[in-house]
Formats: structure tokens, C-alpha cells, sequence
């Protein structure tokens, strides 16, 4: 029997950088204008991909840059929190350090809310994709985004440890493959009804090395200071934990799975994306009466 592979292509889309991270002034978003919607869109729409762009606040206040990503066909809009550029105490910082699960639950909530509103605002459906700015998902994200009615989460780095950019972020064990978390642990499987979507990464060949090795980069699947052919090659290589996958499948068994139903949920996925990752799970399952193959995440 033949795996099928999904392949989910998710882009945090912010506004213009310049050397170092830095903001460029005023604001500008030739990223969105030019970057997606003249080069990357026609790109996805010529191979048949169904990519997901995370949209960052500031997006989200910019009336051309919505009405550009609205006319988008074939793609999911999800967001993106930096947490300096959300209400509660907005402002545009020259580099986005913030880390939300540094902030009090109650302000990381408050600017998930406003957030997850703008996105209403902009688009006049609700938000199912997310990832955090920085990757800085904490024991508060998945509860809040459980709430606010995401789907997918999408920060979750597996074989990083971000411990120097905020103490106690490391997905260092985190499965390669997707999941529902522990709420209060992201990093680890649990009972948490978002599911998790890690980021492509594996470890480098030299990460056994004695002493050496917990100081080597792990490989993402993402163009980088790398080539092409090490990108191709990158999914097939060891990615560990599969045993994840069924603890999901198994856990998904007998669910009523009416969950975006009951929610009221008006926006369908595109098949493809992040979300439509979760739809396309939750369709094979009622199709097989609950014995779905879960999807490999490559
Ligand atoms: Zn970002």
C-alpha cells in the first residue's frame, strides 16, 4: 500500500525588512504586493500548490495589502502574532523581539483576541491557521487558540532549542509529525483539540557527535543558506517519532468530529493547506468510519 504525502507550505507574512530585521520606514509591504502576489502566488497557482500565509497585524491594518490577499484564489490566510504590533499597547518597534508566552496569560489572550478580530475584520471569516512570531508558543497558547477557534498550530520547531530567546522555549523532543498537544506543554503529545503542525525540520548528521553535536544547527525545509537538492533530499531523511501520527489517529477514533459545524465555521480550507490538512483527516475519517490513514507531513 502506497503512502500519500501532503505537503504543507505555510509563509509568515509581514512587512517589509531590512538588514538585520529591521523595519523598514514608513511601513511598506512590496513583500505582499510583489513578493506574493506578482512572484510567489502565480508560482503555487502554476504547480497546484495551496500555500498558507500567516498574516502579522500590521498586515492587517493595511487596507491594500488586505484587499490584495483577499483577491487570492487557491490559498488559506491564517495569522501571525508579534505581539508589539497587537492591542493591548500596540506600537511599531524597530526588530519584533517580543516572545508572547513571556507575557502574562491574560495579555498573551487579549492579543490573540484582537488579533484573531482584526482577521474577522479584514476578511469577514474567522482565522483557522496560526503561529507565533518567533515561534514563542507557551503553557497559555493552546488553550486560548482552542477558544478562539483555531484549527491548526503551526510553531512548533522540532529539534530547536530557543531557551536563549526565551527561557524554557525548546521543542527538543517535540514529534516531527502532526499531533495534538499537551496544552500545557506544546512540545508533547496530549489531549489538546488544536492540532499541532511542526515545522519541517531534522536533525544534522553531526548532532550525535559528543559535545559538539548539541551545537549544530538542525535543517529546515526552507531556502536558507542552503541548495535545492539538499532541500529535495531533507523530508526523506530521518524524521523519528511515527509513532506519533497513530497516537493521533488513534486518538481521533469515534469523535463526532462536528467540531467546525458547531462552531459555525464558514470558511473552508484550501485542500492542501494547513487546515485543510485537519479537514482532509476529518473527511477521510467519516468516509471510513474512523479508519483513516493520518496524513505524513513532509
Ligand atoms: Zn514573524
Amino acid at each position: 500500500m502506497s503512502a500519500r504525502a501532503f505537503l504543507c507550505v505555510s509563509i509568515d507574512c509581514e512587512c517589509d525588512k531590512g538588514p538585520a530585521w529591521r523595519t523598514r520606514r514608513p511601513l511598506r509591504f512590496e513583500g505582499v504586493h510583489q513578493g506574493i502576489a506578482e512572484r510567489l502566488q502565480p508560482l503555487f497557482q502554476h504547480f497546484g500548490g495551496k500555500p498558507t500565509y500567516l498574516l502579522s497585524p500590521e498586515l492587517l491594518r493595511n487596507a491594500e495589502c488586505v484587499e490584495r490577499l483577499a483577491s487570492f484564489g487557491g490559498c488559506e490566510l491564517g495569522t501571525h502574532l508579534h505581539g508589539e504590533l497587537a492591542e493591548p499597547g500596540a506600537f511599531e518597534p524597530e526588530v519584533t523581539r517580543a516572545v508572547q508566552r513571556d507575557y502574562p496569560p491574560e495579555v498573551e489572550r487579549a492579543k490573540l483576541a484582537w488579533l484573531t478580530q482584526a482577521f474577522r475584520g479584514a476578511f469577514g471569516r474567522a482565522p483557522q491557521s496560526f503561529r507565533a512570531g518567533r515561534f514563542g508558543i507557551g503553557a497559555s497558547t493552546i488553550s486560548i487558540l482552542d477558544d478562539l477557534g483555531y484549527a491548526v498550530e503551526t510553531s512548533v520547531t522540532p529539534h530547536v532549542d530557543w531557551s536563549q530567546v526565551s527561557p524554557g522555549l525548546s521543542f527538543v523532543g517535540a514529534p516531527t509529525q502532526p499531533y495534538h498537544p499537551d496544552p500545557c506543554n506544546p512540545g508533547r503529545p496530549g489531549p489538546g483539540r488544536v492540532l499541532e503542525v511542526p515545522v519541517t525540520v531534522r536533525p544534522s548528521a553531526l548532532s550525535r557527535v559528543p559535545l559538539l553535536g548539541k551545537h549544530v544547527e538542525p535543517r529546515w525545509l526552507r531556502p536558507t543558506r542552503t541548495r535545492g537538492e539538499a532541500l529535495v533530499a531533507l523530508p526523506g531523511a530521518s524524521g523519528g517519532p511515527q509513532r506519533h501520527v497513530s497516537q493521533c489517529r488513534s486518538r481521533r477514533r469515534g469523535e463526532p468530529l462536528r467540531r467546525h459545524r458547531r462552531r459555525g465555521a464558514t470558511h473552508r480550507p484550501a485542500p492542501g493547506s494547513a487546515a485543510g490538512v485537519r479537514a482532509t483527516r476529518r473527511r477521510g475519517l467519516r468516509r471510513s468510519g474512523g479508519r483513516s490513514r493520518a496524513p505524513r507531513l513532509t
